[in-house]
């Protein structure tokens, strides 16, 4: 920056950060998030602000706290502020379409962040993992799970849980387990005791915790009353954390009641310490610090006219095209390789989770 730029620039009140080394003004990333009540999105929010600053850019982050309007109001101010770019992780992946048409106008670029925008033309790329697998390696644990502890119990009592319906990925999380257990429930292997399955049965709106516990209780006392649930699948270690509420409060996991085996997803430091108690089985890690990077690479390829990462052209039609996408590989997590996955990528110190 030469002397009269920076003078320039203190006499309009633009910030000496908010200049590039050339003495261009940065450009800026608008960053809606859903929630900071799970902590996934709050790592998120701030490997992405760390990456995006690294890479020369500023950021306006926002939290919408699970509230649609607010999350509405959020990136219609970050239009209106003129960010050149919008990062969103939607909370219903179906609202947006109206904003985003403004954005559109402005010649604002839009990536979706880890959940599907739907139902509009104005998206560029989405940079999310491979969600159909993340169900996958759900269903897998469990059975494997199943296989562990109670070798003598088939056919496994099991029942399923999904995230929320106004998610995309909870779709496909669902589609995904269902894929590995769909063929053992014909197979006699599994049965669904409550005979509660499919997403519009099962769906958890908001992936809210306290709504997987109320459920949880209600399917123990209808249908467990002389026989034993074996597993649960869960989508989210924070619907896991409710359902183990509900097993341990009837005395699952006491005296010489096995607990259940519980899936999850995001390892959440709350939950792997679950998992090292013996009570929730499994998780599965999906690294915000690699879809940090591959969204930046994704910003920067828009602005500056290079490649953007993508490898899946096919998979993520929204309603309007199939978006370019860049999927990551999601990691499967239980008490034998946490030590690994976590501690040794840094992703947590060994003291977080001890
Ligand atoms: C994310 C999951 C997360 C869930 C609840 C999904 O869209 O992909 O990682 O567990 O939302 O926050």
């Amino acid at each position: 920056m030469t002397f009269r730029t920076a003078a320039i620039a203190l006499a309009i009140g633009v910030s000496w950060t908010a200049m590039g080394a050339a003495g261009a003004m940065a450009e800026t990333v608008g960053i809606s998030m859903p929630t900071k009540s799970s902590a996934r999105w709050i790592a998120d929010g701030e490997n992405m602000v760390r990456q995006f600053e690294e890479a020369g850019y500023d950021t306006d982050l926002q939290y919408a706290e699970d509230d649609i309007p607010n999350q509405l109001a959020q990136v219609e101010n970050m239009i209106t502020k003129g960010v050149d770019v919008l990062v969103i992780a939607a909370i219903d992946g179906t609202t947006l379409s109206n904003a985003l048409a403004n954005a559109k106008a402005a010649d604002i670029k839009v990536i979706a962040y880890d959940r599907l925008i739907r139902d509009t033309g104005d998206i560029d790329y989405y940079a999310t993992f491979d969600n159909f697998k993340v169900g996958v390696e759900q269903a897998n644990s469990l059975v494997a799970g199943l296989e562990e502890r109670f070798p003598d119990d088939k056919p496994w009592n099991v029942e399923l849980f999904g995230g929320s319906p106004d998610d995309n990925n909870a779709y496909f999380f669902y589609d995904g387990a269902m894929s590995v257990l769909q063929p053992l429930i014909e197979a006699g292997d599994i049965v669904i005791p409550s005979g509660q399955s499919g997403m519009q049965t099962v769906g958890t709106l908001r992936w809210d915790g306290a709504v997987a516990q109320a459920r949880m209780d209600n399917l123990l006392s209808a249908n467990y009353t002389d026989t034993d649930v074996h597993g649960v699948l869960s989508p989210y270690d924070g619907l896991s954390i409710g359902i183990l509420s509900s097993l341990k409060g009837v005395g699952y996991g006491s005296g010489d009641q096995a607990m259940p085996i519980v899936t999850g997803q995001d390892a959440e430091v709350q939950s792997v310490k679950s998992i090292l108690a013996g009570e929730q089985y499994s998780t599965v890690f999906k690294d915000t610090r690699e879809l940090a990077r591959v969204t930046v690479g994704m910003v920067d390829a828009l602005l500056k006219g290079g490649e953007p990462e993508i490898n899946d052209t096919e998979t993520y039609d929204n309603g309007v095209k199939v978006v370019p996408s860049y999927l990551l590989e999601p990691v499967g997590v239980d008490g034998s390789n946490w030590e690994q996955v976590l501690v040794e990528s840094r992703y947590y110190s060994a003291d977080q989770i001890r």
